[in-house]
């Protein structure tokens, strides 16, 4: 029996509180019905225009799973999720993904949605049948498939080589500063140039190999239904941290990734469907709390993006990816001139870019807490962990590190 408190250290946590990770997934659950009461979403079978069978890879965290939210209720959609987390036993914690999974799959039931949530590595072929093999017994064909991997690791499935993705500037070191979210201490981290296969290695992993085979396999077992759109997640940022991001080895895994997105797009077209690369917004995820520039930059970006009324988080980015993008009245998908959806619009806005840059020039040891959004950055960072989710008692002792209640 425990009290669990998060354990931090250099803006990584390496616990999660089950029953806040839950909650935190409920959250987002709530928020998606209301826009479908608000926004008078109709599913399918309401006769709205909206995908009956989705697949998410990448289900359980971060922009994979605020899709499969999207999708299942405020769409109304029957979801198939597939993420790679750590199981817990009743005295050792899981990962937060795994608690997600399971109140999303708790809720899916009991709003009477179909939900099959597989624990696999999603870059293997053996998952990609289990996924086939899935849908034929549900007698669907996928109308929606979503690409939201984010991995360190791909091991290809034919040479069984394992290959590693690194996020590092490329011809030069990147020096930049680093905001530590509890002691609110400001440091520079310098990260140091790609070396040997960095580049190649990382757009292995990041890149859209493996988008491309799975809509080949899937579309060979004939589980593509007409009308499929595939959307495979980006992004670009600020000149901040272009050296460290867009013009770095991840920023060549994207680019990749978005040249692929062309080449499924002329596949789907075929059958009436298309698929995009959509440039996301930045936000406080496990991977870019330990990016250097990246925490700071968003410290800065809450605070001006709250202060003019257009701050955003994972449930409103796909709520608004769905409905102003995917599934407009009029059937369109707005794009820019390079085939790419932007809900990356409101961070890149002239004039929020402008202000943000009066706050990161100004930024010193001293000054910082100034400047950021420290508390909002804060906050974000814990809720994926499962720690301070509103509603939760986290006096409460855990006895089961299986269970979500
Ligand atoms: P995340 O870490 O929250 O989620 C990654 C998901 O991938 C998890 O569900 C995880 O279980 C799953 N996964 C990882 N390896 C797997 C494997 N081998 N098999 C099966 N599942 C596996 O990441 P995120 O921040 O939501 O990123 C998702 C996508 O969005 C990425 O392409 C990322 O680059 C992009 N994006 C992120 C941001 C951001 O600021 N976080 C901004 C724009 C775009």
């Amino acid at each position: 029996m425990a009290v669990i408190k998060p354990m931090i250290r250099s803006n990584i946590c390496i616990n999660a509180h089950p029953v806040g990770c839950a909650r935190d997934t409920e959250n987002q659950i709530e928020f998606a019905k209301k826009q479908k009461t608000n926004k008078g979403i109709k599913s399918a079978k309401e006769g709205g225009y909206a995908p009956k069978n989705v697949l998410v890879l990448g289900c359980s965290t971060g922009y994979g799973l605020s899709s499969r939210i999207t999708a299942a209720f405020e769409y109304g959609a029957d979801t198939i999720g597939v993420s790679f987390e750590k199981e817990p036993t009743v005295t050792k914690g899981g990962t937060p993904g795994f608690y997600n999974n399971k109140a999303f799959d708790r809720a899916a039931a009991k709003a009477g949605l179909k939900a099959t949530t597989f624990n696999m590595d999603a870059f293997s072929d053996e998952c990609r049948q289990a996924v086939i093999d899935e849908a034929k017994k549900w007698g669907v064909k996928f109308d929606l498939i979503v690409y939201s991997l984010a991995s360190p690791v791909r091991t290809d499935p034919d040479t069984k080589i394992m290959y590693k993705s690194v996020i590092k500037p490329v011809g030069k070191p990147y020096g930049g500063w680093a905001i530590d979210m509890i002691t609110e201490k400001l440091s520079k981290l310098e990260a140091q140039p790609a070396e040997g296969d960095d580049i190649a290695n990382t757009v292995k992993v990041m890149g859209g190999e493996d988008w491309e085979r799975w809509i080949k396999m899937l579309s060979e077992a004939d589980v593509i239904a007409e009308g499929c759109k595939s959307v495979a997640y980006s992004y670009i940022g600020p000149k901040y941290s272009q050296p460290v991001y867009r013009d770095g080895t991840i920023g060549a895994a994207k680019k990749d990734l978005e040249a692929r997105a062309k080449v499924i797009d002329a596949s789907l077209k075929k059958i009436g469907g298309g698929a995009w690369v959509s440039v996301n917004k930045a936000l406080v995820t496990r991977s870019s709390s330990v990016i250097p520039i990246i925490m700071l930059y968003l410290g800065c970006l809450f605070k001006v993006q709250k202060a003019a009324g257009t701050h955003e988080g994972c449930k409103e980015q796909m709520d608004r990816l769905f409905r102003e993008r995917l599934y407009r009245d009029d059937k369109t998908v707005p794009t820019d001139s390079e085939g790419r959806i932007r809900i990356d619009d409101l961070e890149l806005d002239p004039a929020i870019q402008s202000e943000l840059d009066k706050h990161m020039e100004a930024i010193n040891e001293s000054n910082v807490l100034e400047h950021i959004d420290i508390e909002g950055i804060r906050k974000d960072f814990l809720n994926i962990n499962g720690f301070a989710v509103d509603g939760v008692d986290y006096e409460k002792e855990i006895t089961d590190m299986t269970a979500i209640d």
